[in-house]
């Protein structure tokens, strides 16, 4: 089997308080918009099923203003290749992070 490099998501996963903190100001975009951003998704995705784009996750950023190629880049390097992927391989990862409030 292939190592598998860690994700960031995983990293971020074993910080915490400060250290956790300091490293979220280094994602491109805020915390509170990838919390919209999987909401976003999972709403879409509980009416259609994923066509294995990220089209739902384009609309949200291109909706929001956020920095599109950053935040799809940033995306696809956590594995999150398309919107089914992104909720599962980044947003389930992010909400034991920080809690499903
Ligand atoms: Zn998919």
């Amino acid at each position: 089997m292939a190592i598998v490099k860690k994700t960031e998501v995983e990293v971020m996963a074993q910080l915490s308080g400060e250290q956790l903190e300091r490293h979220l100001l280094t994602l491109p975009a805020k915390k509170e918009q990838f919390d919209k951003l999987f909401d976003f998704i999972e709403d879409e995705l509980y009416e259609i099923e994923c066509d294995h784009t990220s089209r739902f996750a384009m609309k949200f950023l291109m909706q929001r203003g956020m920095n599109f190629p950053k935040v799809s880049a940033w995306l696809s390097q956590q594995g999150g290749y398309c919107d089914c992927k992104i909720l599962e391989e980044i947003a389930e990862p992010w909400r034991e992070i920080f809690g499903d409030e």
